[in-house]
Order: C-alpha cells, then structure tokens, then sequence
C-alpha cells in the first residue's frame, strides 16, 4: 500500500487472494520466504505504459494514456483483455492483470496473465475515430506483443470491431499473420463461440455449481447486471437452462422485466443501434424503466453481476439476502466488494468468484490460439462443449481445493488455492526470475 497509494483496487484483488492463501503459505512457508515467492508474484514481470494520440472527424488531436501490465508468464504467453473506458488507470489494470494470473491457471491451459487498455472513451466516437485510436494504439503496442510473447483480447469496450482495427494494423506493421489478438472476426481467425464464451461459461459452472449443492437452475429467477458482451449471452443461456432473467443495466440505469428479459430486443438496442438500456420500454411497453443503480433490490434466487468492478456493495448484498438469494456468481471481474462477498458468505449465499465463474471467455480465447496455430477452425458445437468440460472442471477442482484445506463450500478461498497452486510450482522450477 505505501509503495502504490492509489491503487485501491489492486490492493483489494491482492488482500483477498492472500487472505485465501495463509492456509497453502503457511505450510510452505520456507520454502516460498526463501524464494521471496509471493513478492514476485504481486509484482508484474513488467508493465509499459504508452501515450496514444489521435484525430477526431473535425480534425483535433486528442491524447490517451494506453497500458499494458504483463504480470506473470509461469505457465505461458502472457493472456488477458484490453480495456478501453475512461476509468482505467495503472491500478486498475493491475488488479485485472493479478486476478487473470489465475484465472488463466483454474483453465487447465497454458496461458499466463497479462491485462491492458487505455482511458480512451468508445462511447459516441465514429467508426473513423475508433479506427484511428486503434491505429495509434497498435502502432505503439505491437512492439511488446506477439503470438508466443502476449496475446491480447477484448474486454469491456473492446468488441469484435476495434479487435479488428487492432489486427489490421498488427499486420500491417509487423508483416505477419499470426494469432497476436483473440476474439477476431470468423473470417480472419476468430473462433466459434468465442463471443458467447464467458457468459455461457459463466452458465455452466452456475448450473454445475447449483446442482452439486442439490438446487436445479431450471425455474429460478435471475437478476443480471450489464448489457455488454458478458451479460448478453449469460441471459440467453439461463433462458435456455429454464432460469427466468428479470434485470439488466447499464452505466446510466437499469430495467425490470417481471416477464422475462427479451433478449433480441436487447441484442438489437445494443449491438445494432448501439443505444441505451432506457431503449427496452419502446420494445416491452410494460417493462420498468429505473435510472442510476438497482438490479440488486429485485428479489431473485440468483444474482449474476456482469457489469464491472465493485458494483455489488454491502447494502445490495444485504437486500438480496433478505430477499433470499441463494447463489451470486460473478460474471464481470471482482464485481462484489470485500465486505459484500464476506456478509453473502457469512449468510450462507453459494459464493463463486469471477476469476473462476467468468474463465470460459479466455479458455476459449485459449482454443482460439490453438486453433491459429494450427491454422484450422472448430466447429460451433467443439468449442462449446470443450468450453463446457473446462468449466465443470474449473467447479471441482475449486471444490476440492477448498475441501483439502478444510473449508468445504468456501469457493473464493478453492479458487484462488487452486489457481495459485500450478503458478508457484512453475515458478519454483523456474528459479530465481
Ligand atoms: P462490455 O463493454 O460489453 O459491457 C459492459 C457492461 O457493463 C455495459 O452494460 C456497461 O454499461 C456496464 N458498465 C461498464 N462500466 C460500468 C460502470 N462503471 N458502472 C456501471 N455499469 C458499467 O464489457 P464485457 O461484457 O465484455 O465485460 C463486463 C465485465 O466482464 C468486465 O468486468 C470484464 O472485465 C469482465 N469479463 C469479460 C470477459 C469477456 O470475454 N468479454 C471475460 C472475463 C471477464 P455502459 O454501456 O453504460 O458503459
């Protein structure tokens, strides 16, 4: 904290995953304080920071701060998204970066973690000038990255089309077409399934979840947050799971559906018209329309946040433990702060954390570099039911983990014991790097 005062939200990613593992430490506490283990784990191997300077359609040049945190390549390439949203800053994507470390080990999969972005706002910008920050991000970015070095993705405000202005110029400078970025377009690389990835993966390992604690998904009401990528396909897979989803919400408000989410409205206001949420009353006349925060205050048996960091406080977790939630699983990355995730454990809420609940979008990400590498594309139905395994998987491996350590049912503490476990020991054999 004293080295780095204003990143609250790293601190917080780090306090919790360490918190988890006093348990492991504890038992191989020489071993790890003579390779000073955790030190190194909480530094990134290396993080670049970049300006980025481009010109609107009125002819302004305008400049952005870009980054690119590089933090642990133990087990492979350094793997994670690329945020654009004018909150990010170097602890922000610090806390990103720490948190995929694991992440990318609970897959299976050889990836290590890495996370970027810039402060740049897509919002209300042009197809031009999104292309022209792409353009001068890349031109800077394409020097620290490549297919067996780093391999950037999406992530919030990072869709399939500033994906595609960032390869564009990826090859265009460094001449060679390579699986550098994931989550391309189907004609140029991309992989099947890899849009729906993380919101269903977020599905099955709910499901898998729920059932191993004797509850059916089938029938239950769901509250969930976001309209993005992540809350769009974690709605459509519960409607196919027989679940009825009743909220979504975007940075401005929020709706109530006691009906049921329609989800090709919300596909046509978000990914055609790029509109707001507010824009669901002129498809559901009797929907409800509320502006600032509230999904939290409906009552519903399962909560999926999948929007962005710390937007299920203490007060929403205790709104929807008195309505009787039963499972909160996290879509978008630390969505529930400290407090929240302490009072749903504490209250008997099933509890699975996002760095496990939302892995299916960089294992498929992951399958999509196998398949570039390979130079072969999977079908729809191979990507999906691998990504399905990964993420039952990734459920009984935590489950395990937490039960070995006694504290069965804590999912944060399995998760973050799971994940450590492989990273250290490729960092023991590594030596002193
Ligand atoms: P999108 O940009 O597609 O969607 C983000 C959604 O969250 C939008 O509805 C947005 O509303 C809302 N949102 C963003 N910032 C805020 C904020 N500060 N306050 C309230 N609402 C906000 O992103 P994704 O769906 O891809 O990502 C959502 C979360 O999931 C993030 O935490 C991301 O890191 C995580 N994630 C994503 C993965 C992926 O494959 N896409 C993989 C793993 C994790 P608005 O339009 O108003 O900004």
């Amino acid at each position: 904290v004293e080295k780095n005062p204003a990143q609250p939200e790293f601190h917080q990613a780090v306090k919790e995953v360490l918190e988890s593992l006093r348990v492991v430490v504890e038992a191989n506490e020489e071993a790890y304080r003579k390779d000073a283990l955790l030190e190194r784990l909480v530094n990134p191997e290396r993080q670049i920071i970049f300006r980025v300077p481009w010109v609107d359609d009125k002819g302004q040049v305008h400049v952005n701060t870009a980054y690119r945190v590089q933090f642990n390549s133990a087990i492979g390439p350094y793997k994670g998204g690329l945020r654009l949203h004018p909150s990010v800053n170097l602890g922000i994507i610090k806390f990103l970066g720490f948190e995929q470390v694991f992440k990318n080990s609970l897959t299976g999969l050889p990836i290590g973690g890495g996370k970027g972005g810039s402060d740049f706002d897509p919002k209300g910008k042009s197809d031009r000038e999104i292309m022209a920050f792409c353009q001068s991000f890349m031109t800077e970015l394409y020097r620290h990255i490549g297919a067996d070095t780093d391999v950037p993705a999406g992530d919030i405000g990072t869709g399939a089309r500033e994906i595609g202005y960032m390869y564009g110029q990826y090859k265009r400078i460094r001449n060679v077409y390579e699986g550098v970025l994931t989550g391309k377009g189907l004609t140029y690389g991309g992989s099947l399934a890899r849009t729906e990835a993380t919101g269903y993966g977020l599905l099955y390992m709910t499901k898998e979840m729920l059932k191993c604690n004797g509850i059916d998904i089938a029938g239950k009401t769901i509250a969930v947050s976001g309209s993005g990528n992540v809350a769009t396909y974690a709605i459509q897979k519960a409607q196919q799971m027989g679940a009825k989803v009743v909220t979504c919400s975007d940075s401005t408000g929020w709706v109530y559906d006691p009906e049921g989410i329609d989800l090709a409205a919300l596909k046509e206001i978000k990914e055609v018209k790029r509109g707001r949420v507010s824009d669901y009353l002129n498809y559901r006349p009797n929907a409800e329309y509320h502006s600032g925060k509230g999904v939290w205050s409906v009552k519903v048996d399962i909560a999926l946040p999948c929007a962005t960091q710390n937007e299920l406080t203490l007060s929403d977790a205790e709104g929807l433990v008195a309505n009787g939630v039963k499972a909160v699983c996290e879509g978008a990355n630390m969505p529930t702060t400290l407090e929240a995730t302490e009072y749903l454990q504490k209250n008997g809420v099933l509890f699975v954390p996002g760095k496990a609940a939302n892995a299916g979008g960089v294992a498929t990400s992951a399958l999509e570099m196998s398949q570039n590498s390979e130079r072969l594309s999977w079908s729809f139905e191979e990507v999906d039911s691998k990504l399905q395994g990964i993420m039952i998987n990734i459920f009984h491996n935590l489950d395990d983990a937490a039960k070995r350590y006694g504290m069965e049912g804590n999912y944060v503490a399995g998760a973050n014991i799971a994940g450590f476990e492989k990273v250290a020991t490729a960092m023991t054999a590594q030596g002193i790097v």
